[in-house]
């Protein structure tokens, strides 16, 4: 047959190419890290409890410590157990004691009644019904017992994980040190937001929105300064580049005369491990390592930064870390507006989330191409739309990350 074909090359799916990255991932090393220091790590072994939780039994209520058999009736208060200092003795039958919330519940007594069941008249109080045994008390280790597991290793640490290893007595943690990440934005055209921009400028977004990315998902940034389409540029600041755990690079990945970036990449022994997947916008994405160090040359569109970050380089910055599942993590919701899928690629489409009383909604925003980035302001999903040829009508279930 006649005419042109276009060059094939089988583009990898997004779960073949996240598969090859996760192969070239080795976690970083461990150090200590005070509990206090650690939000946003991920835990590099299991956190045990050094205690049990809570430490001992202790009241739930401001109120009275009695003998659950004592009651009805009218008891004398010998003693105010106040949080942090226990009673000097135990509880003798037929007498009571009064007790804060978090008090030691002294030994002898089986139950607390809280203060508002009670009329406490000089030192003496009135129980008018009976109290059940165990009534506002936390059992010691109700919560968990020393020696098990708070939280498992992987985990990253948020504000809960951060309080549950601190309630239970782990002062320092052993986590994966922060992966050194370097970010180079190239093409000749780019301008610093602040600069006048001279005819064929643009202002420079995607160093700056993947040193965001990154911050979030735990490394340590390190910003280069924008390069020029000129090969000793390139060779300069990629070199440079190279010394973090992890480079990422923004535009020259394309076929053009003037996309640089694998070429000296090549040059500088960085070895390919693919070039170009099958996904909307993004395609032409680049990775490759060298040695232990990884490199992903995004292509320059802000919104193929913005996704190709989010499928392939956070889960290398959270393997990097050592993460159980580093893998991004999609939602289930419904359209609510329809969408056209690529024939040919998964697309990953900028949306907005409300929710109905069947689950949450998404709605496509409009302009789904690569270059309008202040459209994906508005964005808090990425909506996944597989492959195909059928529209997908309101409603249609869809699989959406969140951003
Ligand atoms: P490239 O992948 O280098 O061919 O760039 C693709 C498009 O993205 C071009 O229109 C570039 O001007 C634009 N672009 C490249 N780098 C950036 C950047 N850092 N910030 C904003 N736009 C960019
Ligand atoms: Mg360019």
């Amino acid at each position: 047959m006649g005419g042109m074909a276009a060059p094939t090359k089988r583009l990898l799916s997004i779960e073949e190419a996240q598969q090859l990255v996760l192969d070239r991932v080795e976690r970083l090393p461990l150090e200590s890290v005070p509990v206090g220091e650690a939000a946003g790590r991920v835990l590099g072994e299991p956190g045990r409890a050094a205690v049990d939780l809570p430490p001992f039994d202790s009241s739930a209520m401001d109120g009275f410590a009695v003998r659950a058999g004592d009651t009805p009736g009218r008891l004398p208060v010998s003693v105010r157990i106040a949080a942090g200092s226990p009673a000097p003795r135990a509880l003798d039958p037929e007498e009571a004691m009064g007790i804060a919330t978090g008090g030691v519940v002294p030994p002898g007594a089986d139950a607390v009644i809280p203060l508002e069941y009670v009329v406490d008249n000089d030192n003496t109080i009135e129980i008018a019904d009976p109290v059940p045994p165990g009534a506002n008390i936390r059992p010691a280790g109700g919560d968990i017992r020393r020696g098990e597991v708070v939280v498992g290793a992987g985990m990253r640490l948020g504000a809960p994980q951060i309080a549950a290893l601190a309630a239970a007595g782990l002062a320092e943690l052993q986590t994966a040190r922060r992966p050194r990440a370097a970010v180079l934005a190239t093409g000749s055209e780019l301008r610093a937001p602040g600069e006048r921009l001279e005819p064929g400028q643009i202002y420079e977004a995607n160093g700056l929105l993947l040193a965001a990315q990154l911050e979030s998902a735990g490394a340590e940034v390190e910003r280069l300064s924008s390069v020029a389409d000129d090969e000793d540029a390139h060779r300069e600041a990629l070199g440079h580049g190279l010394l973090a755990d992890l480079l990422v690079t923004s535009g020259g990945v394309s076929v053009g005369p003037h996309d640089l970036v694998r070429t000296v990449l090549a040059e500088l022994g960085v070895e390919e491990v693919f070039w170009g997947v099958a996904v909307k916008p993004g395609k032409p994405i680049s990775f490759g390592t060298l040695g232990h160090r990884l490199v992903f040359g995004l292509p320059g569109n802000p919104v193929s930064v913005l996704v190709g970050f989010e499928l392939f380089v956070r889960p290398a910055v959270l393997a990097l870390q050592g993460a159980a599942e580093p893998l991004p993590h999609f939602e289930r919701g419904r359209l609510a507006g329809a969408l056209e899928p690529n024939p040919v690629r998964d697309e990953l489409v900028r949306a907005r989330l409300s929710s109905d009383n069947e689950g949450v909604l998404l709605e496509p925003l409009p302009g789904r191409e690569s270059h309008m980035i202040a459209r994906a302001a508005a964005a808090d999903a990425l909506v996944l739309v597989r492959r195909g040829t059928e529209q997908l009508a309101v409603g249609a279930p869809v699989e959406f990350l969140r951003i």
